[in-house]
């Protein structure tokens, strides 16, 4: 059955798949939403044999009706091929009885690889079928790693360009030399003076700019987004919850129809709203957890149905979730107040011009699934050390917030549910932090790379491909700006002064 799009603000519907993906955001500044939750249809028993190929393909045909099923395909075996360090793509490891989905197997070791591999398949292959003449420009702004996924999927893809802005003092240094020393003649990188939401407000800004947009199309340039507000990131991140339930099928962890807890260090909101999605088509979930750094204005707002973003921004060890306004909240509240966009753009404009909004009792009802923990620097620290001490699994600083949130939600609630706890990084992508986490006397004075080979005789794991290919790269890009000039840096870019 064909599935259609339509804006959270209500100006924009009717839209397809493939048009959602390449406008990204829409018109009216809302976020695309399918106009259903399409239902998984495939019985346990055939779930629990499936490959992730496999897996993504059924999962994804539900939500992209107007894909082919030869397109499809294709774009999936492009995505999950040895990119990937494992034939499984997103092995499950099983620690102290829980089980981490580790979703940094891919090309830059973080879970933003799971949909940025594929995103430029889809997003190609939608500009075919709409008769696209124009170079598509990606403008991204990112904490750290999404901008180097992206960079990773899109270089030297014909017909692409891409631009990534990170917040100059905001990213770790691995994931900043990972980004500068990217090649492709068709990427810029620029750091910005200011936190990562400057840097999304900017991008935001230029996406709304219809001058600009005029004058680009004159030039042969449209922009689409690779940020996780594009239908085509969220749609490839509920296949591994989905694939997750089938290995565990598959391993006799569960059985068919048992429900799970998902536990996912959240930023931007878009990997627990695919976990969402995927119990919304019938995965057997049944919390979700939504664990944040000290920057926990999530927390906040599922306890007290008020968003606040009015507070410090916190720079922490897990700067990918260094995040005030979680942009893909807006697809579950439209949700949640029953696809009313006059309600949706009420909330939005009062973030927008207050900071703050505060949702009805009736929609916060409709947030039971949904529980919010933190977790502290100190106490993410504390993690990491007693899982290595307990178990010699090391986990990064994001994952360790989700391991942090789980412990005290087992503690708040005894719930003995059978939990899979999102593990969004690999440990060699925050390596300092983790090293000084487990042993700051020892670690503090050595050098980055040094550090990594401590972790790799530590761990008994091989240091990635990713991380050794950086450690001679030089740097291509110095480029660095105000959050004033972001417009003009574009336009230079792209030739259009
Ligand atoms: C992006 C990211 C997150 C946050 O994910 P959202 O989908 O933005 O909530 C968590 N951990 C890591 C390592 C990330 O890169």
């Amino acid at each position: 059955m064909n599935l259609l799009y339509k804006s959270t603000r209500g100006g924009q519907s009717d839209v397809t798949a493939s048009q959602a993906i390449l406008q990204g955001l829409a018109c009216d500044g809302g976020l695309f939403v399918p106009e259903r939750i399409p239902a998984l249809e495939i019985p346990f028993e055939k779930l629990s044999g499936m490959s992730y190929q496999e897996t993504a393909y059924e999962v994804m045909r539900l939500f992209l009706t107007d894909f082919t099923e030869e397109e499809l395909k294709h774009c999936i075996s492009s995505a999950y091929d040895e990119k990937f360090d494992t034939e499984a793509i997103a092995p499950l490891a099983k620690v102290n009885g829980v089980y981490y989905l580790e979703l940094f197997h891919g090309a830059t070791i973080a879970f933003k690889d799971m949909a940025l591999s594929i995103l430029p398949h889809l997003m190609t292959t939608a500009a075919r079928k709409n008769e696209i003449k124009n170079e598509i420009v990606i403008l991204t702004a990112t904490s750290g790693d999404t901008g180097k996924a992206a960079l990773a999927g899109f270089a030297d893809v014909p017909g692409t360009k891409i631009i990534v802005f990170y917040p100059k003092d905001g990213v770790s240094p691995i994931q900043e030399k990972q980004m500068v020393t990217q090649k492709g003649e068709n990427t810029l990188v620029v750091g910005i003076r200011g936190n990562f939401d400057d840097a999304q407000s900017g991008v935001k800004a230029i996406f709304g700019d219809r001058e600009l947009e005029k004058e680009l199309n004159q030039a042969g340039f449209q922009f689409s987004s690779a940020n996780s507000i594009n239908i085509g990131r969220l749609v490839p991140q509920i296949v591994y919850y989905v694939y997750a339930y089938g290995k565990l099928l598959e391993s006799g962890e569960l059985s068919e129809g048992e429900k799970i807890n998902v536990v996912v260090p959240t930023g931007n909101f878009g990997n627990i709203l695919a976990a969402c999605y995927a119990k919304q088509m019938g995965l057997p979930i049944a919390k979700l957890i939504c664990a944040s750094n000290d920057n926990k204005v999530l927390y906040d707002f599922f306890r007290t149905g008020e968003y606040d973003r009015n507070r410090p921004f916190i720079l922490t060890t897990s700067p990918s979730m260094d995040i005030l306004i979680s942009s893909n909240l807006e697809r579950l509240l439209y949700q949640i107040a029953d696809s009313d966009a006059r309600k949706d753009m009420e909330l939005m404009e009062a973030l927008s011009s207050e900071g703050k909004y505060q949702i009805t009792s009736g929609m916060k009802e409709k947030l039971a699934d949904f529980c919010g923990y933190y977790a502290t620097e100190q106490e993410g620290a504390e993690t990491i050390v007693r899982v290595y001490e307990d178990t010699g699994y090391v986990m990064d600083t994001h994952t360790a917030v989700a391991a942090c949130a789980f412990r005290k939600y087992t503690d708040d609630t005894k719930d003995g549910t059978k939990t899979v706890i999102a593990s969004t990084a690999s440990p060699y992508k925050f390596t300092r932090s983790v090293m000084e986490s487990i042993d700051q006397k020892r670690y503090g004075n050595m050098t980055d790379f040094e550090l990594i080979d401590e972790l790799s005789s530590i761990s008994g794991t091989e240091v990635p491909k990713a991380v050794e290919e950086i450690r001679t790269a030089a740097v291509r890009h110095r480029t660095v700006c105000e959050t004033g000039e972001m417009k003009k840096t574009v336009r230079e870019f792209l030739g259009c002064m």
